[in-house]
């Protein structure tokens, strides 16, 4: 089958690899129809986190089961399924607590490579949700939005504790930060601030529903943000790109008492303890237990109460793949989709 590669920081290729079988009895092997390409694949290719390459890549899908293992009775062959990137059994004490990507027995799908034909999913009963039916066409970016970017944004609003009465902040345009503020305003949020720089995707992230756009940064961003909520700060914050900066100004634009959502992934980030022992803000994130959302995602969107897969402004055949990384990497897409 093809799949994409990377090789070193800026060489991805589309190349063949082995298929996928299943190993485990409690694996399912899925067709998938499409794959994209994640923020998160930036900073191996930009070189900040290192390559162990060459590395099969990417770890969001939505697609067919072809087969499953012995062991599998929750989902069977031919019906459309998304999971996340973590796979859980969905059943140990963790788990079941809601915190799936945490699961005792949790497996990187990253490792295995989702920008693919076909992909291996392990634990596919734990994993793997069901859609009511065969999705047509167009539903299939809002799918694959839920196995990552939209759960993602959606826990970082849960953690934040986004709904009726708060003002929420959302730190990071990216397809997270506009995911968390569709999330924002499906949880109900009076209203909700898209820290933006970027023209078009201040305009989605008004059609998502935000509120009001701050455009500065750092600390002159953070004094925006207070000037918007009489001097106190937003109730809930998403931060939703994972750098010191980022992080610091969620910090700083949360109300004594309030919520950040953390969902970026962090690099190189340390906080100053004194700083946050007085800021009183309640500090919740890490890699998003997506699974414990995906049921309630795939229904808002198989009833067209959400349109998240608006998210993707680039599509490109997988054999594109390279083209993807670099517009993503330029900033000239927000998420590229890659149809297979
Ligand atoms: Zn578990």
């Amino acid at each position: 089958m093809r799949g994409v590669v990377m090789h070193a920081p800026g060489d991805v290729r589309v190349q063949e690899r082995e298929d996928p079988t299943i190993v485990h009895p409690t694996d399912a092997v899925i067709r998938l129809a499409a794959t994209c390409v994640c923020g998160s694949d930036l900073w191996p290719y930009r070189g900040i986190d290192a390559v162990d390459g060459p590395a099969p890549m990417g770890h969001e899908y939505a697609g067919v089961v072809e087969e499953v293992g012995g062991a599998v009775t929750s989902v069977r062959p031919g019906q459309f399924v998304v999971g996340s990137f973590f796979a859980s059994d969905n059943t140990c004490e963790i788990c079941r607590a809601g915190y799936q990507s945490s699961c005792v027995h949790r497996e990187s799908l990253g490792a295995l490579g989702a920008q693919a034909e076909r992909l291996r999913v392990p634990l596919a009963d734990g994993t793997l949700v069901a859609t009511p039916g065969m999705p047509d066409d167009t539903m299939v970016p809002s799918l694959l939005a839920a196995s990552d970017v939209l759960g993602t944004g959606w826990f970082g609003a849960v953690a934040a504790q986004a709904g009726p009465g708060r003002t929420v902040a959302v730190v990071g345009d990216g397809a997270v930060g506009l995911m968390a503020v569709l999330a924002a305003k499906r949880l109900g949020a009076e209203r909700i601030i898209a820290m933006s720089r970027h023209e078009s995707r201040q305009q989605l992230a008004i059609e998502y529903g935000a509120t009001d756009i701050v455009t500065e940064r750092g600390d002159e961003g953070v004094a925006r943000v207070l000037e918007a909520t009489d001097g106190l700060g937003a109730h809930s914050v998403i931060e939703a790109v994972g750098t010191q900066e980022s992080m610091t100004q969620a910090i700083g634009a949360t109300r004594p008492g309030g919520h950040v959502g953390h969902v970026g992934v962090s690099h190189d980030v340390s906080l100053d303890g004194r700083r946050l022992f007085f800021s009183h803000v309640h500090l919740h994130g890490g890699p998003a237990p997506v699974r414990r959302y995906l049921p309630e995602l795939i229904d808002l969107i198989w009833n067209g109460r959400i349109d998240p897969g608006r998210v993707f402004d680039l599509t490109l055949p997988l054999d594109r793949a390279p083209e993807a990384y670099r517009a993503m990497d330029e900033r000239r897409a927000v998420k590229a989709l890659l149809r297979v």
